[in-house]
């Protein structure tokens, strides 16, 4: 029937349509949502392929601690970084490829590569630094088997935003080497 020949295009298009609006809540991704239907369901996610700009715009994960996300691989983690301008401590906690749940690691220290930009004072200035593990009793996580990593230092403290480098993390058999990152807090009220 020729009608049917008429609409067919308009249900292509509500039906990729309503393949977008599946992919936001996406397993894991969804956070803060009251709305969750109950019993945790699970919705098929669409092997979709060339989505890129959907998946990004699914893909706004909140750091638990308020800091700054580094993503690991290709969704795999996240480090999470938040640094303290008055102390200059600098706290990192590894996270799931959603930013949700933390991640543990055997390893003792995560070092990186700090460059700071240049200051009316002086040029871009870069160091090493070395953050050790941190046992929580609350958690239960212990040195060699934690999710957060620390280090307290007189060079980051008054800095607002680096750029940096992490050297290597491992955690479950996986390795994250060189790692480039931006430290920059989004500042109150400015969205995404
Ligand atoms: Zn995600």
């Amino acid at each position: 029937m020729r009608v049917s020949a008429m609409v067919r295009p308009t249900m292509t298009v509500t039906t990729v349509a309503a393949a977008a609006l599946l992919w936001l809540p996406m397993p894991g991704c969804e956070r803060g949502d009251p709305a969750a239907k109950p019993g945790g369901q699970k919705i098929p996610v669409p092997a979709s392929a060339g989505n890129d700009a959907a998946e990004a715009a699914a893909h706004q994960h909140l750091a638990p601690h308020g800091g700054v996300l580094v993503e690991l691989g290709d969704h795999d983690a996240n480090a999470e970084m938040l640094l303290d301008p008055d102390t200059g401590r600098l706290r990192l906690w590894l996270l799931d490829g959603c930013a949700a749940n933390s991640l543990r690691s055997e390893a003792d220290e995560i070092r990186m590569l700090v460059i700071l930009p240049a200051t009316p004072d002086r040029g871009e200035s870069m160091f090493n630094l070395t953050l050790d593990a941190v046992a929580n009793p609350l958690t239960g996580e212990t040195l060699g088997d934690t999710s957060e990593f620390s280090v307290t230092s007189e060079d980051l403290r008054g800095v607002r935003a680096f750029k940096g480098v992490i050297q290597r993390i491992e955690m479950h058999g996986e390795r994250y080497s060189d790692v480039s990152f931006e430290y920059a807090p989004v500042g109150r009220g400015s969205g995404s």
